[in-house]
Order: structure tokens, then sequence, then C-alpha cells
């Protein structure tokens, strides 16, 4: 059998940036480079896909609609994010550039972009957080923690025997940390489509996965460490991971 090199997966790239005449030519000049690139066009939808989907770099405009670029990286750095972020501003406004570094950007560039300087600043981005980023990449929720390039989650030593739905869901509702997330984003995240998936199948898995991490979490931590992580039922909205804080004292 011959499998590919990890480095043959094409790096992935999400653009986020409002002004469709300045990301067309980004999106299609990456794209002719060898990059998969999604576009955001604004803040809260950037935050959404940077959350729920996996990017080597994140390339975030300052001047967005909505919650701007700052904002953005502020949040995405809050809940634990570690991709490489490129930040793009206005050419002159130094106290940005310095504003979106302190927030957690890893580089900028001003505007008018130039393809070549953005090409290269792309490279040199995605050479600090070689392959091994991704391999590594791990979110963590309370005692649980999901591995993302292995698609498994481990409750302390233990490996949580989930189906594909249970580990997808699991993973999005970690992603979201205390968030709640609706049915149809659960649908359209775990089944691909809110057409193809009945509201039994969304129950099913959620009480699946609730099952299986109440049976491990009180296995490791006794009879009441279910209480450590679960899966709340938000009325009208949808579900949430509550992780409860036990005090040290
Ligand atoms: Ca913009």
């Amino acid at each position: 059998m011959n499998l590919a090199p990890k480095h043959s997966r094409p790096r992935r790239l999400l653009l986020v940036e409002d002004e469709i005449i300045i990301a067309e030519p980004i999106i299609r000049g990456l794209r002719e480079s060898g990059y998969d690139v999604d576009l955001a066009e604004n803040g809260e939808e950037g935050e959404l896909m940077a959350l729920s989907e996996y990017y080597d770099l994140l390339i975030v405009d300052w001047r967005l609609p909505g919650k701007n670029g700052l904002e953005l990286i502020n949040t995405l750095r809050a809940s634990g994010l570690g991709t490489p972020i490129l930040m793009l501003t206005a050419l002159g406004e130094v106290e940005h550039r310095v504003t979106g570094l302190d927030a957690g950007a890893d580089d900028y560039l001003s505007k008018p972009v130039s393809f070549e300087e953005l090409l290269a600043r792309i490279r040199a981005l995605l050479r600090r957080t070689p392959s091994g980023h991704y391999e590594q990449m791990q979110l963590k929720s309370g005692p649980v923690v999901v591995n993302i390039a292995k698609q498994i989650v481990t409750v302390g030593d233990a490996i949580l025997p989930l189906r594909s739905k249970e580990y997808e869901l699991l993973e999005l509702l970690v992603r979201h940390g205390d968030e709640s997330i609706s049915r149809s984003m659960i649908a359209d995240r775990v089944w691909g489509s809110t057409l193809e998936v009945t509201d039994n199948a969304i129950n099913v898995t959620v009480a699946g996965l609730r099952q299986k991490l109440s049976v491990a979490l009180n296995s490791i931590f006794g009879q009441h460490g279910h209480s450590l992580l679960t899966i709340e039922t938000v009325r009208g909205k949808g579900y949430r991971l509550v992780a409860e804080r036990r005090c040290h004292d």
C-alpha cells in the first residue's frame, strides 16, 4: 500500500474579508498556488468557521462589519485556538498592527496586498507550524481531551469508544466551549446537511454520547464523576457542554 505523505494534504486557509473586490483575486491566486481556501465575509462567520473547521492559517482583515478583525482574533485566542493568524491592515495604521499582534496575530500585511509578499508571509507562517502542529492538535473540556487529528477522545488514560457521529458531535460541542449549538448546526456539521437527518437521529446520538461520557467519568472519578462534564439541553436553542469546576481548597 502506498500511503501519500502527510504533506500532500493541501494546506487549508481561511480568509476573513468582507470586500469581495479584494477577496476574490486573493482567493483565486491562492488556489492557483495550491492552497485550499475558504472565505468568511464577516467576523461572526469567520469565528464560526475557524472554530468548527480545521485550518492551517487564518488571514483576517482588520476592517470587518460587525465583529472586527481585532475582536475576532481576541475571541479565537480566548477560545484556545492556536492557528497562525496573518492580519491585513490599511497602510499606515501602525497602532492597529501593534494592537493586533498583542491580541495574538502572528504577522501582518498592509493593504493594498502585494500577492508575492502575501505568499511569502504565508509560507513563513506555515513553516513555523510544521505538519506536526495538526497531528498534535487537541481540544480540552474539563477532563475530556479531543485529539482532532486522530479523531479520538480520551478521559484520563482511557479512550472513549465513540461512533463517528458521536465523535463529531462531541468535537463540535467542545469547539464551542460553553456556548449552545443549535440542532440545525448539529445537522449541518455532523451530518453535512439539515435535510438528510431526522430529529430522532440527533436525539439518539446525543443520548449515546451522554451515556458513554457519564459511564467513563463515573468509572474514573467515582459516582459523581458524570457531573464533571455534561451535555445540557438548552430549551429552544439546542445543546451545550457544561464543565463543572471543582474547588480544590
Ligand atoms: Ca474589510
